[in-house]
């Protein structure tokens, strides 16, 4: 089965793809002990569907440290260390969590001739990289679709990645890929508001830390518990 004009999926990473785990709160910790002493932890915020910038910059407001949230040189040491702490449990061979359906969805899409799989997600694109690895999903997505798509690296805030992943899928694509034939696929509301600030299509998948109910508030235009390749099927009949 083939498509009828080209395919988008961008799929997030958290609660979508995989589990982390303590993969990001431990290597955050990290950074920040490195860094300020204390071992503060990302989980006194609300980190789902957050850029890692958006995170850092409000975990350090939470803290008392308003005046660092704002400090560029700052958050690039943290996301230094933060790096480099996630890339030592992964070489240590830290496993995050693969969810149901997901290699079969991806194996699926990258047997579709005229389908492109690439990310949007609030990783910083490094970190994204290290969790792929981490669950062992890095072979589904190439050095090619690292650079469509759109990472926390890009912007803190995560409404505006839509528009420049959608400027790179034109770049590769072509300038007649439409916004909706580009579907988002993610567990929170924050990937809802961002596929509609570019006039993407959005799978609401409920495998994140976002209740169902929460997810069907906001209007996805599919909400499903868990991938399957059935869902990807029938969107690529729609
Ligand atoms: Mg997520």
């Amino acid at each position: 089965m083939g498509t009828d004009r080209p395919r988008v999926f961008l799929f997030d990473i958290d609660g979508t793809l995989l589990h982390g785990g303590g993969l990001s709160v431990e290597s955050y910790c990290s950074a920040f002990t490195h860094i300020f002493g204390e071992p503060y932890s990302i989980r006194a915020v609300d980190c789902s569907g957050r850029t890692d910038p958006w995170i850092v910059r409000a975990v350090l407001r939470h803290y008392g440290l308003t005046e660092f949230a704002e400090d560029g040189s700052i958050l690039e040491e943290i996301f230094r260390h933060f790096l480099t702490a996630m890339r030592a449990m992964v070489d240590a061979g830290y496993q995050a969590e693969v969810l149901p359906g997901v290699r079969e969805a991806l194996d699926f899409l990258g047997s579709t001739p005229g389908v492109t799989r690439a990310l949007l997600t609030g990783n910083l694109k490094e970190g994204a990289r290290l969790k792929l690895q981490a669950a062992e999903l890095l072979q589904y997505f190439g050095e090619e679709s690292f650079a469509l798509g759109a990472f926390g690296s890009d912007h803190h805030e995560r409404e505006r990645l839509a528009a420049i992943a959608l400027d790179r899928l034109r770049h590769a694509l072509g300038d007649s890929l439409q916004a909706r034939d580009v579907w988002i696929v993610g567990d929170s509301i924050h990937d809802i508001s961002c596929a509609r600030a570019a006039g993407f299509r959005v799978l609401a998948v409920a495998s994140g830390s976002t209740p169902r109910a929460e997810l069907a508030d906001k209007n996805p235009d599919i909400l499903i518990d868990a991938l399957d390749v059935g869902i990807f099927r029938r969107i690529l009949h729609m």
